[in-house]
């Protein structure tokens, strides 16, 4: 989870994986750690449509449920870094 500091969601205060409550670093409003955000729209297939959900995970979380996948994530290096 995000929380910002006002609710136009311009300064991150704090980010927490979802799994496993760690507060992931910020300093002068940026993250400093890597986290996997998920946000989805559900659909009109969906029990939940309309409804959108988001959480955060750590790193050590996001391979913890990864690595479980019967088929694993699609990898792709990044040639261009900005
Ligand atoms: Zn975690």
């Amino acid at each position: 989870m995000r929380i910002y500091l006002d609710t136009k969601e311009t300064e991150l205060v704090s980010v927490i994986c979802n799994y496993c409550k760690k507060e992931l670093p910020i300093e002068n409003g940026i993250l400093k750690a890597e986290a996997i955000q998920v946000k989805h729209n559900f659909g009109y297939f969906s029990k939940k449509d309309g409804q959108t959900e988001t959480f955060d995970l750590c790193e050590e979380c996001y391979k913890r449920i990864t690595s479980k996948f019967q088929i694993p994530v699609e990898k792709k290096d990044i040639t261009e870094l900005l």
